[in-house]
């Protein structure tokens, strides 16, 4: 993900993402820029839920990511568990999981619709899946 992606999400979602450089955090968000609404969004959901399970901010069972990256075509965003908040734990796990199906259904590059072409492992619109291949988008 660019930069300035990169940092919207760190400046917008700075709790969430503290301590990123004491764990693979510290790569960044090894995914393409067409994620980033998703990823937003679901920053978003990760943090409401939080609240909704009487934590703030500046709790330190406050929710702290720990990777984002794409595989195998989808979203992989990776959240340390929080001792003792088990129903935490299990909400963000839906989400988390939620997140990664509908990346298998929106282009890692633009954001546009699209599909996971399999001889690539990624998920990308038709346009994107033409630029690596003429035969992939199939299906
Ligand atoms: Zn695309």
């Amino acid at each position: 993900m660019n930069a300035a992606l990169s940092k919207k999400l760190l400046d917008v979602f700075p709790m969430l993402f503290r301590n990123r450089h004491e764990s693979s955090m510290q790569r960044g968000f090894v995914c393409g820029d067409g994620w980033f609404e998703l990823i937003y969004t679901l920053c978003q959901d990760i943090e409401a839920v939080a609240c909704q399970n009487g934590l703030t901010p500046d709790s330190p069972e406050w929710p702290k990511c720990r990777q984002v990256k794409e595989k195998f075509g989808s979203l992989r965003f990776v959240v340390f568990a929080v001792d003792g908040l088990t129903g935490l734990n299990e909400r963000i796990s839906e989400l988390r999981l939620a997140a990664l199906n509908q990346s298998l259904q929106i282009c890692e590059q633009c954001g546009r619709p699209g599909k996971l072409v399999r001889v690539r492992m990624a998920t990308l619109c038709l346009e994107h899946a033409r630029q690596i291949s003429t035969d992939c988008y199939l299906g």
